[in-house]
């Protein structure tokens, strides 16, 4: 007889997910929902054939390449695959699966609420009303910036790039994007986005800059404080991606000087931490990463990780493979 399936999941996930992964596999859950510290993963990399973790994990190489592994696939809760190390995984032989496109719609959703919320001051008006400083309807109160006629620049142009310009287009907006290689015409046709061959070239043009790339090496500080000085005077910086996209230190001093307008933050390097420089501007607005905080995007994302599970376990391809 072979051993059955050793499966950890390593957060809280929707109950529906819980029962199934509980009911097939016996999988281990994380019932006080903690997260689990770098000793805890070495040891789980020796104890399960299976870890099903999430953004709030770090997998570096020293983790995946602990000696006596018996981790075989890492069923990633989440599309970013940022913190885990997928090239050490290649290495080591661990294959690596994501759950892409059942978040899209939700994390494109919280994208334009930023949007809004930044443009239209929501965060200080309700900051006003419960702190009992409201004073009353005036024609100069919390006066903000209309989107209707503004163009978006999109950095990144895939899944929830695309899904944020169809949902801007319903505001009026103008789409343009900026991304590794340009979309086929025809996606560029069907959104109405107008291609621009360089970054520099959108940061000077584009009224509301919506960031859509993955996390990583490749895109760390991407807008930094050169880019930040780019963009247009007035302008609003919208991050639903990774917070190390961007460098969070020169934004808040634009912030600071009023030499942007506004932000909208969902992604913070180092999380849950959020810079004091950040929390202490009025023109920001924070959410505590919530691009696919919905029952049913949560819950089709532990299904998408489980389906991989389901697939590798049978022997057969990854439906979400990475690496
Ligand atoms: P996607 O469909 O793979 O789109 C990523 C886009 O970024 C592609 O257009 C890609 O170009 C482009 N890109 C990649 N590297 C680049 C680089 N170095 N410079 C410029 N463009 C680059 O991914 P998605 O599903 O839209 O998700 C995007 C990211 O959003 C995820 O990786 C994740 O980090 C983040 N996310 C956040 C939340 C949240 O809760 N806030 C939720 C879901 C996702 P190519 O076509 O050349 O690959």
């Amino acid at each position: 007889m072979t051993d059955p399936l050793r499966i950890l999941v390593t957060r809280r996930w929707p109950e529906a997910v819980e029962r199934q992964l509980v009911e097939t596999y016996g999988a281990t859950l994380n019932v006080e929902d903690r997260p689990l510290d770098r000793a805890a993963f070495v040891a789980a990399m020796r104890d399960y054939d299976v870890i099903c973790p999430t953004v709030s994990d770090r997998l570096p190489a020293e983790v995946i390449e602990t000696p006596d592994r018996r981790v075989r696939l890492i069923a990633n809760y989440g599309v970013g695959v940022d913190h885990i190390d997928l090239e050490a995984c290649r290495r080591a032989g661990v294959a690596v699966s994501n759950t892409p496109g059942v978040l899209t719609d939700a994390t494109a959703d919280i994208a334009l609420t930023l949007m809004l919320m930044a443009t239209r001051r929501a965060g200080e008006g309700e900051r006003e009303v419960r702190a009992g400083q409201w004073t009353g309807w005036r024609p100069t109160h919390l006066l903000g910036a209309s989107l209707k006629g503004r163009l978006l620049g999109l950095i990144g142009f895939g899944r929830i790039a695309q899904a944020t310009a169809e949902r801007a287009r319903a505001f009026g907006m103008e789409i343009a994007y900026y991304s590794r290689s340009r979309a086929a015409p025809e996606i560029e046709a069907r959104i109405g986005a107008r291609h621009f061959a360089t970054l520099d070239a959108l940061l000077a043009e584009a009224d509301v800059l919506s960031l859509h790339v993955p996390g990583g090496a490749e895109t760390r500080h991407l807008i930094d404080a050169a880019a930040i000085a780019r963009m247009k005077p007035g302008a609003y910086l919208i991050n639903t991606a990774r917070g190390d996209v961007v460098d969070s230190e020169a934004l808040a001093a634009a912030l600071a000087e009023r030499r942007i307008a506004g932000a909208g933050l969902d992604v913070y390097t180092g999380e849950p931490n959020v810079p004091a420089a950040l929390t202490a501007l009025e023109n920001v607005v924070l959410l505590p990463h919530l691009g696919s905080a919905t029952v049913e995007t949560r819950t089709a994302m532990g299904m998408r990780a489980l389906a991989n599970v389901e697939a590798w376990a049978k022997g057969e391809a990854l439906p979400d493979r990475v690496a």
